[in-house]
């Protein structure tokens, strides 16, 4: 538990410039005139320099330059102004370098996000309060950074472990800590003496939407709840909780807020669009965030994985649960020796390869199962031999475990990690899309690059070099492991003779497969409901969540549509006894179906439009006339939209997923 009062007595809690004090003073008295806060802010020319750089970023807009601080601050207003101001003090470069550089790039980054939701809040309710909205939103977390600064070695495990174990932040702050990053920062706030709605609504951005609705007789409650929508918007963008996080902006944005649920999807788009500006105005690399289109398909497939997929964080989870509870016990310690050493790299903490190879193979079930792709990503640090030559083992032994922490840092929790041998790890990608995985790549190798490491007062380089690979794994192949792991393994090497410190891809899908994963995705009747405006993807994702899926069988639908004779099904089962090949491998074969035939199958094998359009109508999303409208037309629509693709030729052969 944190000692608060310890807390809040630390000289290495943020403080405010004087002129951000002096600014706050200011903004209380409705007397002020503009000059003085012109002059107040004169004071401190480095403030005032950003001030005015960022009077003229994309953010604000204005359309000719300005050169002076008398112009901005009228143009900007007073609470801009502050605001500026005082975030600008908030971000100091001390921050960026260090050991707890990814905490705090990861706090002002969720920041920003926030501020901008916050700021597009208020631009709807009220335009004339949008800056207190950015303000609150832009302080909102500001908790997080008092605890950073004040009591990191509390804190960084709570961090990690939300990190790790995928847990809610300020629930595991208040179980570990005592209390939590919203009423810190409340607190400090209040010592500031900043405005008491700022403060409250600060202090209740993480209650649950009963606690938030037992506050609507206030009179800033539509702040309060934008706030708390704000957060979630940060979650949205900057946490893995995308589907946690989009029911609980759905909450506030429509019940506390009464903003019309279709507007949501826009309102979304706006903040991407805002959080872009707001990172030029604070100088913030946003580029890990992703666009908004893929992130809503990546939040639509979360929910609907939440229900449906055996996850391999779960898989994760539970093994790390039956740790604990084989802990319990004294009598089973050498048990769970073993069972350490069976799983666990004891240098790094890392999975062992072991474990990897393991994960490995049944990721690769799942992928033959679900025709679904699997990757992997090997990393070898470069020169590794002179290092330890150089430096010495020890300090070899200290090279392992950051990379092993950067690359825990640049991945997911649902991605296993393992140290694969020496100086080689390995990522098992859940999820993976080929631009995905190079860009994690592309991340691991960055940061690796950026890490600051030093030999006693010098600085060590270190680099690494990555191979990925990434295939659908087919129905009966055999040794697909090795072959992906062959084919990331070539890459690495070609990484290696291309001068180190670089990533070198291969994909294993074929050009053939590629295109049917893609049409067959972008042809569920989800994506079309979505892509002709009936509904917008968080409607579709929670309808998606709550219609039951039971896959059937290829064999079926073909009857059931006509495509196949009783007989010609009968002859196919026989052939798959002898041959192993996948149904429609066959039947595309034997000239039974087409291939645009097929891909209409898998399609309908993915998602039943029928269920869907009952849950739709059911869950009052759309009238039952429209929903039965809407079916028919895309039932009319799906087979000619397959024969657009002119490059599917029969070639069942090369198919992976049929
Ligand atoms: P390249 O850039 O081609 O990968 O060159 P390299 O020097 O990294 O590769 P090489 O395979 O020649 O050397 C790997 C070295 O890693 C040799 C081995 O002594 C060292 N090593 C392996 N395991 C450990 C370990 O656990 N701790 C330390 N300190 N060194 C290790
Ligand atoms: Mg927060
Ligand atoms: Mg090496």
């Amino acid at each position: 538990m944190l000692n608060t009062k310890r807390l809040f007595a630390s000289t290495q809690l943020p403080t405010l410039p004087s002129v951000a004090v002096k600014l706050l003073e200011l903004a209380k008295n409705p007397e002020t005139e503009i000059r003085q806060v012109i002059d107040a802010i004169k004071a401190d020319p480095a403030i005032s320099a950003k001030i005015l750089k960022s009077a003229n970023s994309t953010y604000f807009g204005f359309k000719s330059e300005i050169r002076a601080i008398e112009r901005a601050v009228p143009l900007l207003g007073t609470t801009v102004s502050t605001t500026l101001a005082l975030s600008f003090s908030l971000n100091d470069d001390t921050m960026s370098n260090g050991p707890l550089a990814d905490h705090y790039r990861a706090y002002w980054m969720q920041s920003v996000v926030q501020a901008s939701a916050a700021e597009r809040l208020g631009q709807r309710l009220n335009p004339a309060a949008a800056p207190e909205f950015f303000l609150a939103g832009l302080l909102m977390d500001i908790g997080r950074l008092a605890l950073l600064k004040a009591a990191s070695r509390e804190y960084v495990p709570v961090l990690e472990s939300c990190q790790t174990d995928s847990l809610p932040l300020p629930e595991t702050e208040d179980a570990r800590l005592g209390v939590n990053h919203a009423a810190v920062g409340a607190q400090l706030m209040e010592n500031w003496k900043l405005p008491d709605a700022i403060v409250q609504s600060v202090r209740c951005h993480h209650s649950t939407p009963a606690e938030m609705t037992a506050l609507n007789n206030d009179n800033d409650y539509k702040l309060y709840a934008a706030i708390a929508a704000a957060s979630a918007v940060g979650d949205y963008f900057c946490t893995d909780h995308k589907g946690r996080a989009l029911e609980r902006i759905r909450t506030f944005y429509t019940d506390h807020l009464g903003f019309p649920a279709d507007t949501l999807e826009q309102y979304l788009q706006d903040c991407a669009l805002r959080i872009e500006q707001a990172a030029g105005l604070f100088s913030v690399d946003m580029s890990d965030l992703g666009d908004p289109a893929e992130l809503m398909v990546q939040a639509n497939e979360q929910l609907v994985q939440l229900t449906l997929r055996e996850h391999v964080a779960s898989t994760q989870a539970t093994y790390r649960h039956q740790e604990a509870e084989r802990e319990k016990t004294a009598l089973e310690t050498q048990n769970r020796e073993l069972q350490k050493q069976a799983l666990y790299d004891p240098l790094t903490g890392m999975f062992n390869r072991n474990f990897f190879d393991e994960s490995l193979d049944r990721e690769i079930g799942r992928g033959q199962r679900l025709a679904a792709p699997v990757a992997v990503i090997y990393a070898d640090i470069d020169n590794f031999k002179k290092i330890n030559d150089t430096y010495g083992h020890q300090f070899g032994d200290h090279v392992l475990q950051r990379v092993a922490k950067v690359l825990q840092s640049a991945s997911r929790n649902s991605d296993v990690l393992a140290r694969y041998g020496g100086e080689e790890f390995v990522v098992l990608v859940s999820q993976p899309t080929e631009k995905g995985i190079e860009r994690l790549a592309e991340r691991i190798r960055e940061k690796i690059a950026a890490e600051s490491l030093e030999f006693e007062g010098t600085k060590v380089q270190v680099t690494c070099s990555l191979g990925t690979a990434i295939i659908i794994p087919g129905r009966k192949e055999q040794g697909i492991a090795k072959r992906l792991l062959a084919a990331a393994d070539e890459c690495l090497y070609d990484a290696k003779r291309g001068g180190r410190n670089q990533v070198r891809s291969q994909s294993l899908i074929s050009e053939l497969d590629r295109q049917v994963l893609h049409m067959v995705t972008n042809q569920r009747f989800s994506r079309w409901l979505v892509s002709q405006g009936l509904l917008d993807v968080p409607s579709v994702s929670r309808a998606l969540l709550e219609t039951p899926v039971q896959p059937a069988r290829i064999g079926e639908l073909a009857e059931m549509y006509g495509y196949l004779t009783t007989a010609q099904i009968a002859k196919i089962e026989d052939e798959q006894q002898t041959c192993g090949e996948r149904f429609g491998a066959i039947a595309v074969r034997l000239g039974y179906l087409t291939l645009v035939q097929l891909v209409h199958l898998l399609t309908l094998q993915q998602e039943n439009p029928r269920h869907l359009a009952a849950r739709v109508m059911r869950m009052g999303l759309l009238a039952p006339d429209q929903a039965a409208q809407a079916l028919e037309q895309y039932i009319a629509t799906q087979v000619p939209e397959v024969r657009h693709v002119p490059s599917l030729r029969a070639d069942s052969k090369a198919l992976a997923f049929v």
